[in-house]
Parts: C-alpha cells; structure tokens; sequence
C-alpha cells in the first residue's frame, strides 16, 4: 500500500505484497511467512507453500485423500493389547427421585404447554458400589457406602483405588523356572506375544533374541518371547477399564457433574 493510495478514501486497497501483509498480522517474529490464501496457513518457505497447494489445501479441495501403495498390506502390531488388564472397576450408583418444590402444574386446573417439560424430579445420588477385580476373577478391594457426600467419597475412594492398584503393578518377583519351563523355553520356536509375526528368534538382532517372560506379580513363567514384544508388553502402559452398570445412560450424569472433584490428577 503506497502513500498515494493510502490517502485516498476509497473502499477497497491495492495488495502489492499479500505475504507480507498476512505475516505482519499473524506473526511476532518478524520473519516473512507465506499463508495459504485459501485457509491461511503459514509456511516458512515458498517450497512448502507450493507442496501444500500441490497436495490440494483442505479449503479448497475438502479433505486430501491418500490411498496405500498397490499390493502394500497392514497388519495388527499392538500385541500389548490382546492381553487382559491386571485389574478391572466395576461401579453402580443408586439414586433418589426427590420432588422439585417449584413445580406446581398437578396441584393447578389449568396446564400450561410450557409446564409439560418443566423438571418435576430430581435425581440426587445417595450411594454406591465400587469393586476392583483382578484378572483371575479375584475381588481384590471393594466399597459400599451410602450418605449424602456419596460422590465426594466416590471420588476419593476411586483414588486410592487407583493407588493401590500402581502399588501393586510395582511389585516384581523374580522368575521362578522350574523344569519344565527350562525344557518348553529351550525348545519354543515362537514368540507367545506377536506369534512371530515380527520373524522367527535371531540371537544376533538386539530386538528379536529369544527372553523369558514371566508374570511380575508371582515370578511365574509365561513363556518365550522377543526381546522387543516383552519390553513392550509391561506395566507402565496399562490402563485400568472401569466399568459403570448403565453409565451411558444415566451414571455419567452424576459422574460428569462432580467431574470437577476428580482434582488435576488425569483419568
Ligand atoms: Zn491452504
Ligand atoms: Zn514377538
């Protein structure tokens, strides 16, 4: 925009330069970026500018499609996944229908349409049961409790739960082999977590060597596996399912209400 231009009163303004208008509006840096005119994306280079309009950019085109190459296949790798948590919460709340006072439509002759969706109830939980299982069906830890701060006590309880169950995935005994496990270790030829989907055992690759897996919780031999598939299948990356008899249809409702109560902690 020269100073000619500028002092004229007109509607519109001639660009001469768009990238240096867009940058100087949505960059501190004082580097020249180059926005895509389309979604205003900004790039660093012209190149990658260029490769972004090369690929179609999502304002213009919709959403890129990029297909796998002909004969390329997909296969499953988490194999951490096909295994059962260690631990499993089942919960359920019990709730009391309580009269709203502010409602009057029984009481009167006359129904207003408006009163038809007017709350005449509220559902305020009074208690719950939590019950933390193990994978062998075992009940490891379980509470019951009723009371009006039933969801402040819901949320610390389901804390320490939480506590309890870390502290016990802490716990490694060491691997306890007996005869017969030195003698199937010996002759297994597949790995018993990817079923050798990642190759056969190799003694000379650092990720696909014959190991001893074991079960950290008793010492127990699980079996022969890769190197790789048994770092990968550990503790730290369990999740604890919990489980809620109807959450999605009635549950949840107190549980996202009290959300706030669930502290900064991430669940
Ligand atoms: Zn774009
Ligand atoms: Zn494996």
């Amino acid at each position: 925009m020269d100073e000619q231009s500028s002092s004229c009163n007109f509607h519109y303004e001639y660009i001469k330069n768009y990238y240096r208008l867009t940058s100087s509006q949505t960059n501190l840096h004082g580097h020249k970026v180059y926005n895509c005119p389309h979604c205003q994306r900004g790039f660093g280079s012209e190149e990658l500018l260029n490769s972004h309009l090369d690929l179609g950019c999502l304002a213009v085109e919709g959403q890129s499609i990029s297909l796998p190459k002909k004969g390329s296949t997909i296969q499953f790798e988490n194999f951490n996944n096909k295994f059962k948590a260690p631990y499993v919460i089942y919960g359920d709340f019990e709730s009391l229908n309580t009269k709203r006072e502010t409602w009057s439509c029984k009481l009167s002759k006359e129904v207003k349409p408006e009163d038809k969706t007017k709350p005449y109830q509220k559902h305020i939980p009074c208690g719950y049961k939590i019950l933390v299982v193990g994978d062998k069906k075992n009940v490891i830890a379980e509470h019951l409790y009723r009371g009006e701060d039933c969801m402040e006590m819901f949320v610390l309880k389901l804390n320490e739960f939480q506590q309890m169950i870390i502290d016990k995935l802490k716990v490694n005994v060491d691997i306890n082999m007996t005869i017969q496990d030195n003698e199937a270790f010996k002759n297994a030829y597949k790995c018993y977590i990817c079923d050798n989907v990642k190759g056969g055992f190799d003694y000379t690759s650092k990720c696909l060597c014959k190991v001893r897996d074991h079960d950290h919780s008793n010492g127990k031999y699980l079996g022969a596996a890769h190197s790789e598939c048994n770092l990968k299948r550990n503790n730290k990356n369990v999740k604890i399912p919990v489980f809620f008899h109807n959450l999605k249809g009635y549950d949840a409702h107190h549980i996202i209400s009290n959300a706030h109560l669930l502290g900064k902690k991430k669940y």
